[in-house]
């Protein structure tokens, strides 16, 4: 329910948005399509030519130097520049376009002030990934419900009922955090960075202070607006970061806490968290959790962002190619401990890339939990994915009515294990395949006139 009618006053009104019905035949899937339709017609789609980089993550690899509560910080020693330069090598050779650095870049937790002492002047650190490593940068970036509060004035801090302080708790509407953090913000994209991502957005209380500049009681749905406006004012700068943007209620969580269109707006540049299927990949596949991802895409265009460690996936590339196929824009990182899966990998990532559009800008269509499809209008041509979570090798030997709207019409190259089939109107795709245990098959359905390698992307 909206914060702002659970805080109205005697007499007043409260405006709500629009309520949509929308009757539909067919099962629960056409339902998702015709919600999903509805949304895409309003422009909540990803903006044209959507092109996000695929990020390292130095996370997985690099020794913790915070997470376990009362040690002392040791970014000191731990998160050096050297360290970060051999994980920039990793993200080359995987692949990867722009090293992402979760937190320990920053003076201190949350500050969004680059640590030049540590790591010398953030511009020469991004000229010198650029030019040695064809890499951009990208940040983590939490907001005021997960910082150093001494990082930002006192008078930040939220006021209780009787006007006293709350320590330890900045105010997420409190003018004097959100100008300071903006101008850091706007900083960082002067100096070079190219994606922010903007974590720690739990509702950070009730707040009576009279000189924040938001409504007293302060809600949840003030606190969207503004981090709805802290996007915006570093993009009508920077147009071109991208911007993730955690639920702003919610946070990183595996829960679903807000609707995934709020508080987007048509044409919105910004991208959604994948949650926080970021540390139990593989449990989470294989218990079915993270399928979520599957379903909200069936339901909602606007991207996803979400990154995982290699460490736990397998030789198939399993956990990866389920985020690639589930979240538009991809985060990898982890050296796998065994060098034959490690080196499996990256050739993963090599094709991954080859076909990187098909994600990042195709209809996706789940066709079942198992089958996903990305499809490029334009060409006529799609990538198909065919999961297997069972420790038991699967034939898929069957025919899959395409929806309507996939048109794989045409000359398709010839593949091993899947052809397209057309009767009247109806586009099949029969497939005769094995598909290892916990393992994928990644499928170009190519057409024959557009084929310019001369190897076959398998
Ligand atoms: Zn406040």
């Amino acid at each position: 329910m909206p914060g702002r009618v659970t805080a109205l006053p005697p007499g007043q009104g409260v405006t709500l948005g629009i309520s949509r019905y929308e009757v539909v035949s067919g099962d629960w899937q056409e339902g998702y399509a015709a919600f999903r339709r509805y949304f895409d017609m309003q422009g909540y789609v990803p903006p044209e030519n959507f092109d996000p980089p695929v990020h390292w993550n130095q996370l997985y690899d690099m020794t913790s130097w915070h997470t376990i509560s009362g040690y002392d910080d040791r970014r000191q020693e731990l998160y050096t520049l050297a360290a970060l330069w051999g994980e920039a090598r990793k993200a080359r050779d995987y692949h990867c376009e722009s090293l992402y650095l979760d937190p320990g870049w920053d003076t201190a937790f949350g500050s969004a002030i680059w640590d030049e002492a540590r790591l010398g002047p953030q511009a020469e650190f991004v000229a010198r990934l650029r030019e040695d490593y064809d890499l951009g940068l990208s940040l983590h970036c939490p907001l005021a419900a997960w910082c150093e509060t001494s990082c930002y004035p006192a008078e930040a801090l939220r006021m209780d009922e009787d006007g006293e302080r709350v320590p330890g708790a900045v105010c997420s509407g409190s003018r004097q955090y959100l100008e300071m953090k903006a101008e850091r913000l706007l900083k960082l994209c002067e100096d070079g960075a190219t994606f922010l991502m903007y974590d720690g957005t739990n509702y950070t209380g009730p707040c009576c202070d009279p000189n924040h500049g938001h409504p007293i009681p302060h809600t949840p749905d003030d606190q969207a607006s503004n981090y709805r406006w802290l996007c915006e004012v570093v993009q009508e700068k920077y147009p071109e970061v991208l911007i993730e943007l955690h639920d702003v209620h919610g946070s990183g969580t595996k829960r679903a806490i807000l609707p995934k269109h709020f508080p987007h707006r048509p044409g919105w540049n910004v991208e959604n968290w994948g949650n926080e299927y970021m540390w139990t990949t593989f449990e989470d596949l294989f218990t079915g959790k993270m399928k979520y991802l599957d379903y909200v895409n069936r339901a909602y265009s606007l991207p996803m962002y979400l990154h995982i460690s290699l460490i736990n996936d397998n030789e198939h590339g399993l956990a990866l190619w389920y985020t690639a196929s589930t979240c538009r824009h991809l985060g990898i990182g982890g050296t796998h401990p065994n060098p034959v899966v490690a080196t499996a990998q990256k050739g993963h990532m090599a094709k991954y890339r080859q076909l990187k559009r098909f994600f990042a800008q195709g209809h996706y269509f789940g066709l079942d939990e198992n089958t996903h499809l990305h499809y490029l209008p334009d060409v006529q041509e799609a990538v198909l994915l065919l999961f297997n979570f069972t420790d038991q090798s699967v034939l898929r030997n069957e025919g899959i009515a395409l929806p309507a709207a996939v048109n794989l019409d045409g000359k398709l190259l010839g593949n091993l294990g899947v052809r397209v089939g057309t009767t009247g109107e109806t586009q099949t795709l029969f497939l005769n395949t094995v598909v290892p245990p916990r393992g994928v098959r990644v499928i170009l359905l190519q057409q024959r006139d557009r084929v310019q390698q001369t190897t076959v992307i398998w």
